[in-house]
């Protein structure tokens, strides 16, 4: 028996950081398309190559590239107990084929949270965002800024912006969304999975209403750990 569920919602709304603490508190796997991308990227692949020249601009890499990777990702063994898929699907023709390839699998996506937060937070959200180089830790400039600038907290690593989190290109992820994704939230609202979950309030008060929704559709064997 398995759990799948879809992290739903804009650059910005805070699905990396919460689907990292909704892994480490169930027994679910974290599967991150854009994490994946840049994974390749930093082993300089092919399809890092490939994926980089859409995420320099902000566009999305097309479909059956990012389906194809998901799908091969989702058969690893890491993966038996259900996924949090963060960043995935992201257009209607993604969704369709995840949705395909888990009833092919006698499987099902279980719930989809929804992150929903105001556009004009989720620019500075965005545009203020740090990365550690060396343990992956996040941190905003505006919202939750390291004591040290440029040094992260954790575990004293250089911080860094991701080249795609410019204000511009950022503005252009937004409209990418808008156009793309937000039409999979009445694709799941139709199918009845979908919860929604107020993006703006604090960190850990988003967790435990993520996990409370998960409670409500999560098979035992992956339910939260205490
Ligand atoms: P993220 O880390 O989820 O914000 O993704 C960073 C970038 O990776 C996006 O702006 C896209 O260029 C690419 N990407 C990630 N996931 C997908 C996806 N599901 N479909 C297409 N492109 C994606």
């Amino acid at each position: 028996m398995t759990t799948n569920v879809i992290l739903l919602g804009p650059p910005g709304a805070g699905k990396g950081t919460q689907a990292k603490t909704l892994a480490e508190r169930t027994l679910l796997t974290h599967v991150a398309s854009g994490d994946l991308f840049r994974a390749a990227l930093r082993e300089g692949t092919e399809l890092g190559m490939l994926a980089k020249s859409y995420m320099d601009r902000g566009e999305l890499v097309p479909d059956e590239v990012v389906i194809r990777m998901i799908l091969e990702r989702i058969k690893a063994p890491d993966c038996e107990l259900g996924v949090i898929f963060d960043g995935f699907p992201r257009t209607r023709e993604q969704a369709v084929a995840l949705g395909a390839s888990m009833a092919a699998h006698n499987s099902k996506i279980d719930g989809v949270l929804y992150l929903s937060v105001p556009n004009d937070v989720l620019l500075r959200r965005i545009a203020g965002r740090q990365t550690c180089k060396t343990c992956g830790a996040t941190f905003n400039i505006y919202y939750f800024p390291s004591h040290k600038p440029g040094i992260c907290d954790a575990c004293g690593g250089k911080l860094y912006q991701r080249s795609d989190d410019s204000m511009e290109t950022a503005q252009h992820r937004l409209d990418v969304y808008f156009a793309q994704t937000m039409p999979l939230i009445e694709h799941y609202q139709r199918q009845a999975i979908l919860y929604e979950i107020d993006g703006q309030r604090e960190i850990t008060w988003v967790n435990e209403a993520m996990l409370r929704a998960l409670s409500q559709f999560m098979v035992t064997s992956a339910q939260p750990k205490e």
